[in-house]
C-alpha cells in the first residue's frame, strides 16, 4: 500500500503523540506509587495535583487522536483520491491532445506528415536558414497517370502504390529532410544543406525508385512513375514563391513527358 505525503506526515502526528501519551502515562503511573508511599507520612497536595494534570494531558491526547483517526484522517484520505483522480484526468487529457496534435499533423494513408507540416516545416526552415550561408532545397513529386491505376486496378491499389511510394521515400531521404504528402497524388521533400547538384541526384534516384517499385495487382505487375520539380531556395523568396517554383518545374516536367525530373 503507498502512503500520500500527507498520510505519511499524519502517521508520524499520531505516533508522536501516542509516544508522549505512553510517557506521560509510565510518568503518571511513577507519581502516583510514589505519592502514594508519601501520602501517609507527608501531605503532598502538589503531587497528587500534578499527577491529576497529568492524567488530563493523557485524557486530551488521546481525544485528540481521536479526532484526528476519525476526523482528520479521512479528510486527508478524500482529499488525496480526489487529487489523483485529478492527475489522472490531466495526464489522460495531455495524452489525447498530443494525440490529436499527432492526428492533425499526419496523413491518415501514408503515416507521413501532411500538407499542414509541410507549410509550417518549410516557413520554419526558411526563417532559420536566412540566417545561415547554407542551401534550402525544394522537391515536389506527382505521380504520373495515377487516375489510370485507380480507374484499372481500383481504389486500393491506388492506396497500396500511394503508400509504397511513401515508403520509398523515406528510405531515400534523411533524418531532418521533411517529407510529407500535399494531398492526392502528390508529395514534397524539403531538403536542407543541398545544392541543386545534390538535389537533382536525389530526385533523380527517387524518380528511378518509384518506377522500380514492385506493385502487383492480381498477377499484373504495375508500372508507377513520378514527375519532379525541383527548386533551390535564393535566400529572398517567400515559401510561397519558393513553391511556386519548383511547382512549375513539376509542370514542366509533366509538359516534357512526365517520368523526368526539371529544375
Ligand atoms: P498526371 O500525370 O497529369 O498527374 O495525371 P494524374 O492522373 O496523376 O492526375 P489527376 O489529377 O488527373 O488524377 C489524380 C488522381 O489521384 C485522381 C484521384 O482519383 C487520385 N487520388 C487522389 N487521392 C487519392 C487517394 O487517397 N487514394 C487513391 N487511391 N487515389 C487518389
Ligand atoms: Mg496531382
Ligand atoms: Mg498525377
Amino acid at each position: 500500500m503507498r502512503f500520500h505525503k500527507a498520510e505519511t506526515a499524519f502517521i508520524v502526528f499520531i505516533t508522536l503523540i501516542l509516544g508522549a501519551g505512553a510517557l506521560l502515562v509510565f510518568a503518571y503511573g511513577l507519581l502516583r506509587t510514589d505519592a502514594e508511599a508519601l501520602a501517609g507520612s507527608l501531605d503532598l497536595p502538589q503531587v497528587g495535583l500534578f499527577a491529576k494534570l497529568l492524567f488530563s494531558t493523557v485524557i486530551l491526547l488521546g481525544v485528540s487522536v481521536l479526532f484526528g483517526v476519525f476526523f482528520i484522517y479521512p479528510l486527508i484520505r478524500t482529499q488525496v483520491r480526489e487529487e489523483s483522480k485529478l492527475r489522472a484526468m490531466t495526464e489522460s487529457l495531455s495524452a489525447r491532445s498530443e494525440t490529436l496534435e499527432h492526428a492533425a499533423l499526419t496523413d491518415g494513408l501514408t503515416g507521413m506528415q501532411n500538407r499542414r507540416y509541410f507549410d509550417d516545416a518549410l516557413h520554419e526552415y526558411l526563417a532559420e536558414f536566412r540566417r545561415i550561408d547554407k542551401p534550402v532545397g525544394l522537391m515536389i513529386l506527382d505521380l504520373d497517370h495515377f487516375k489510370q491505376v485507380n480507374d484499372t486496378h481500383g481504389h486500393d491499389i491506388g492506396d497500396e502504390v500511394l503508400r509504397e511510394v511513401a515508403r520509398c521515400l523515406k528510405d531515400l531521404t534523411r533524418y531532418h529532410d521533411v517529407v510529407a504528402r500535399l494531398g492526392g497524388e502528390e508529395f514534397a521533400v524539403v531538403a536542407p544543406c543541398m545544392d541543386e547538384a545534390m538535389l537533382h541526384k536525389l530526385a533523380e534516384r527517387i524518380r528511378k525508385a518509384v518506377s522500380g517499385l514492385a506493385i502487383t495487382s492480381g498477377n499484373v505487375r504495375l508500372k508507377v512513375t513520378t514527375s519532379v520539380g525541383l527548386a533551390v531556395w535564393d535566400g529572398k523568396e517567400s515559401a510561397d514563391e519558393f513553391f511556386r517554383r519548383a511547382d512549375k518545374m513539376l509542370y514542366k516536367a509533366k509538359r516534357l513527358g512526365r517520368n523526368r525530373v526539371c529544375a
